[in-house]
C-alpha cells in the first residue's frame, strides 16, 4: 500500500509499504477512502520534534472495517468507523470517566501511519464507532474532522466551560481553534471571540459562530479583550496553539474564576507558579479525549446539524502528500484531504 513517511523536517514521501495485518486479537483492519494532514504534524516537520527514524505519518481516520481480530466482538467487516489518534479500551476506570486518552492500556490509535491506504487499529472495540450505516461520500471529510480536529475544539470548548451566558475567546485559527468556535456556539455560548489575523480563517470562524474578531497578539491581544469585555477578560478560553506566547495569552485574556481549555500541543510553555496563584484561573487541558464525544459528534454529522468539513480546503492526491504539508507550512491551506 502507499504511505506518507516523514524522513526529515522538511521531507515527506510517499512509498510502498506492506499492508497492515492483524497482529493481535483485539485489532481491526481498516480501509481508507481518504486521509488527511493535522496542524501537528508540522511540528515534526518544522523540526521541533525529534524524528528518529523514517515515520509514517497521520493519526486520523475514518473508513471501511476490512477485517477484525479473533476478541473483536462489536465492530464488524462492512462497517464504516471513526478512530482516534490514541486507542483505548473504553473500559478502564480512566476510560469511563472520560479521559481515554490516558487509558491504562492506551497506545497510538493509527500506528502504521493514516496517511495511507490501509490501517491498523488497536483495541477495535474500545477505540472504534460505528456509523448508522455507510455514509454518502461527501460525509467522508467531517468523519475525518471528528477523529481529531472537531474532537479536539470541542474538548478545548468543553474544558473551557463554554456554555450559555458565557464568552468565549479562542487563540488559535487553525482546524482546531475554528472547530472549537463550532463547538462553542453548539455549547450555548453568549459571545465567541476568535482571535485570527487571517481574512479566510476569520470568515470561516464568523460562519461557524464568532461574534468578534480580534486580530492583535500577545498583550495588545489580552489588552483588546479585556476592552471587549468591560476590563474584566473573557469567562472561557480555548487555547490551540501549544506555544508560550499562545498560552500567555490564553492566561491572560481570562477573568478571575474563569477557565482555560488548553489543546494545543504543548511545546516549551512554561507557567509561573505566582501568576497561577493569583489568576484564579481552572486550567483543564491535555491531549483531547475524542473518544468520549465521538458518538455524539458522528451523530451531529450523520444528521447533518454540523459540518465541520469546511476546515479542509486543499484536496490533494495521497502521492502528492509533501505539497499537501508546505501548503499547510505556508500557511497556504488550513487542512488539506488526501485521497488514495
Ligand atoms: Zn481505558
Amino acid at each position: 500500500m502507499r504511505v506518507a513517511v516523514m524522513y526529515a523536517p522538511g521531507d515527506v514521501r510517499v512509498e510502498e509499504r506492506p499492508d497492515p495485518k492483524i497482529l493481535a486479537p483485539t485489532d481491526a483492519i481498516l480501509r481508507l477512502p481518504a486521509s488527511c494532514i493535522c496542524g501537528s504534524d508540522l511540528w515534526p516537520y518544522r523540526g521541533a520534534d525529534p524524528i528518529d527514524e523514517p515515520t509514517p505519518m497521520g493519526h486520523e481516520y475514518a473508513g471501511m472495517v476490512e477485517e477484525v481480530g479473533s476478541a473483536v466482538t462489536t465492530i464488524k467487516p462492512g462497517q464504516f468507523v471513526i478512530g482516534t489518534f490514541f486507542a483505548s479500551d473504553n473500559t478502564c476506570e480512566i476510560c469511563e470517566a472520560g479521559y481515554q486518552t490516558s487509558c491504562i492500556h492506551r497506545e497510538p490509535g493509527a500506528p502504521g501511519g493514516a496517511q495511507a491506504e490501509r490501517l491498523r487499529v488497536p483495541l477495535a472495540d474500545g477505540t472504534l464507532v460505528a456509523t448508522p450505516d455507510v455514509p454518502d461520500d461527501d460525509l467522508l471529510p467531517s468523519f475525518l474532522a471528528a477523529s481529531d480536529v472537531l474532537g479536539t475544539g470541542w474538548f478545548g470548548a468543553v474544558a473551557a466551560e463554554a456554555g450559555p451566558g458565557k464568552t468565549v475567546a479562542i487563540v488559535g485559527d487553525g482546524a482546531v481553534g475554528l472547530l472549537a468556535v463550532l463547538a462553542a456556539k453548539q455549547l450555548g455560548a453568549e459571545r465567541i471571540i476568535a482571535m485570527s489575523r487571517h481574512e479566510p480563517r476569520q470568515q470561516l470562524a464568523r460562519e461557524y459562530g464568532a461574534t468578534d474578531i480580534v486580530e492583535e497578539r500577545g498583550d495588545d491581544g489580552v489588552a483588546k479583550i479585556k476592552d471587549l469585555t468591560n476590563g474584566l477578560g473573557v469567562h472561557s478560553v480555548v487555547e490551540a496553539v501549544g506555544t508560550q506566547e499562545a498560552m500567555t495569552q490564553a492566561i491572560g485574556s481570562t477573568r478571575p474564576g474563569g477557565h482555560v481549555g488548553y489543546v494545543g500541543v504543548s511545546h516549551g510553555v512554561e507557567l509561573s507558579g505566582d501568576g497561577l496563584f493569583f489568576s484564579h484561573l481552572h486550567l483543564h487541558g491535555g491531549p483531547a479525549p475524542v473518544r468520549r464525544f465521538l458518538p455524539q459528534l458522528v451523530d451531529l454529522i450523520w444528521n447533518r446539524q454540523i459540518d465541520p468539513s469546511k476546515v479542509f480546503d486543499l484536496e490533494l492526491p495521497l502521492e502528492q502528500a509533501a505539497a499537501g504539508y508546505q501548503a499547510m507550512d505556508q500557511r497556504r491551506a488550513i487542512k488539506v484531504l488526501l485521497r488514495p
